[in-house]
């Protein structure tokens, strides 16, 4: 280290000191880059959500004006059947890709102990729910609770 001093021409003090900066640099550096990594995982589980939204939307809505021409317009009875088919099997085969995308965009946070996790898509799909917000057991303290839909696995989000 001396000789190493002697060389740069500087004092033990100095070279310890520009030492000790490298590193608050590089674990700003390495901070800083960990948050931005953060905010695009959460970037993206926000536009999966939005898609999960513009799919389920509008083959609702599909869905459900198909069941009411069935109902209410003059047409073969075949014709009603399959137009009144047709529209719950879309609305059902929705549902099963938007749960799916749902299960995989962010987590669930356990309203006992605040864990948050990823469930499996059948106990997704099988849970009671109200919009985003799951019926489910939680893996961390094994209770039941209404889980809501967060974007990441840390708690503070910006
Ligand atoms: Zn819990």
């Amino acid at each position: 280290m001396l000789e190493l001093c002697e060389l740069l021409k500087i004092n033990v003090n100095e070279l310890l000191s520009g030492e000790r900066i490298m590193a608050e640099a590089y674990d700003k550096r390495a901070e800083e880059n960990l948050l931005a990594m953060r905010r695009e995982v959460e970037e993206k589980n926000r536009q999966m959500l939005r898609t999960e939204y513009w799919i389920g939307a509008p083959a609702t809505i599909a869905g459900l004006v198909m069941c009411a021409v069935a109902a209410y317009v003059e047409m073969a009875v075949w014709l009603r059947i399959v137009l009144i088919v047709f529209a719950l099997v879309m609305i059902v085969a929705v549902a099963f890709i938007a749960v799916g995308i749902e299960q995989k965009a962010g987590y669930y946070e356990c309203q006992n102990c605040h864990h948050r996790y990823i469930p499996t898509y059948w106990q997704t799909n099988l849970a009671m729910h109200m919009g985003r917000t799951r019926y489910m057991k939680c893996p961390e303290c094994s209770k039941w609770s209404w889980q809501k839909k967060v974007l990441s696995k840390e708690k503070e989000v910006q």
